[in-house]
């Protein structure tokens, strides 16, 4: 199940060939903090798992996007976000996914933002 692509940039954060601020890890999925900050905290929630995009995803993945989306709440309280956040799937081209790599931004924190 937990296959991985050599070339991918978040797997190698995944086998930690690629340094990252870890903010959860669990059997399935791995939350770190996003390099380019947005807003005050700024997450990735990836699944360990390469899935390249959300227009790849199968019924058989239904219950690992919805323990992505379960963590979300949960990380931000523990991050300290207590006012509301956003989560963010990019997904192709014309999505604006950079990262081949399926991937779930959430940000909080109070306003201004850097964007977003
Ligand atoms: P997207 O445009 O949705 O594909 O977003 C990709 C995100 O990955 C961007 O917000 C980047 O700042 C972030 N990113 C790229 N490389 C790294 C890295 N090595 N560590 C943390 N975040 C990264
Ligand atoms: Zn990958």
């Amino acid at each position: 199940m937990s296959h991985s692509d050599p070339n991918c940039i978040f797997c190698k954060i995944i086998a930690g060939q690629i340094p990252s601020k870890k903010a959860h890890e669990d059997d399935q999925l791995l939350a770190f903090h996003d390099i380019n900050p947005w807003a005050p905290v700024h997450v990735l929630i990836i699944p360990k798992q390469h899935i390249a995009t959300l227009a790849d995803v199968a019924p058989e993945h239904d219950a690992l996007l919805g323990a992505m989306l379960g963590l979300a709440p949960r990380l931000m309280k523990q991050l300290g976000v207590s006012n509301g956040f956003r989560t963010i799937i990019n997904t192709g081209r014309d999505g604006m996914q950079e990262v081949q790599h399926l991937h779930m931004h959430v940000m909080g924190g109070p306003r201004p933002w850097v964007r977003g």
